[in-house]
């Protein structure tokens, strides 16, 4: 349980940013589900949530998302929906359960860069940019790369709108755990294939996708071709939860069965 000496609601992102500098045991708050659960002592807790950032906001290119956004709010919310036949709201819906979801908010769990996180794995497949204070705008897998400011604050989350084809799966040992992995394609002009909960942090193949773009028939030979590969390329490990051979058999098998959905349509 977290202890807290200190709420602040911040009147501003300058505000907000000054205090997470003056003192490393100030921390901002998302929802809180995740710090809750953590057993942190921290000075001064930073709420953020009379900043506006809290909208889900589109023209025709891009979504831009508000880091005070509840996962529940994005799920349900008609343009996250469109995109890749409902792949990206699939995944934040396996996420514990929609009570839970009407809490926790987007920024908190990018900002975090969970292993097992459920919603990495399908935004790495599309092309998202994430917006940070102080004046930093970065592609989402640049940010994953990066080692971490904490005294940054994620603003905003911004997805392109793109049209086509996307597949999710979660595999957990029970409903509502983390997973013991989690796969996303994503197929438009180009394929992307990410892999999380390897137990590492969710990652893109990139020699994979070299096979498919290579090939000129797209067919279960190739999807399973393309499905060794990813595997053979990314790294996979052991925990309590898998073994790091049971997770590249699942890996490797919903790979396949993804690139065969996403090619059928
Ligand atoms: C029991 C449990 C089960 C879970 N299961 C899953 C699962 O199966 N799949 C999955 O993907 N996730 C899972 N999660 C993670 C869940 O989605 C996170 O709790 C959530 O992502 C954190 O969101 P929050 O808004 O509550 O963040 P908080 O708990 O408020 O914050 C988390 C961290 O992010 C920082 N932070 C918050 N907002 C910002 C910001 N705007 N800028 C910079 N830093 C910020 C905080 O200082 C803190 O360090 C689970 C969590 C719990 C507690």
């Amino acid at each position: 349980m977290v202890h807290v000496k200190e709420y602040y609601v911040a009147t501003s992102l300058e505000d907000a940013h000054q205090r997470l500098k003056e003192n490393p045991k100030n921390a901002l708050l998302g929802g809180g589900t995740w710090m809750k659960y953590t057993h942190r002592i921290l000075n001064q807790l930073i709420d953020l949530s009379k900043l506006g950032l809290s909208a889900i906001e589109e023209d025709e290119k891009q979504i831009t998302i508000g880091a005070l956004t509840t996962l529940r709010d994005m799920e349900v919310h008609q343009s996250i929906k469109a995109l890749g036949d409902g792949f990206l709201s699939q995944a934040l819906g396996s996420i514990m359960g929609v009570n839970f979801r009407h809490i926790a908010t987007i920024g908190g769990s990018i900002f975090s860069k969970f292993s097992f996180s459920d919603i990495l794995t399908p935004l790495l497949t599309l092309n998202v940019s994430v917006k940070l204070y102080p004046d930093e705008i970065k592609p989402l897998e640049a940010f994953l790369e990066d080692k971490g400011d904490r005294t940054k604050i994620l603003t905003h989350l911004i997805i392109e709108k793109q049209e086509g084809h996307g597949y999710f799966k979660k595999v957990a040992q029970v409903i509502n755990d983390f997973c013991v992995v989690n796969v996303a394609i994503f197929k438009e002009k180009e394929t992307k294939i990410a892999v999380g909960g390897r137990p590492q942090r969710a990652k893109l193949t990139t020699e994979a996708i070299k096979l498919i773009k290579d090939s000129k028939t797209f067919d279960e030979v190739l999807f399973t071709k393309v499905a060794q590969q990813g595997v053979q390329e990314l790294r996979f490990g052991e925990d309590d939860r898998g073994s790091e051979s049971y997770r590249k058999l699942l890996a490797e098998t919903y790979i396949a069965r993804g690139l065969k959905e996403v090619y059928s349509k």
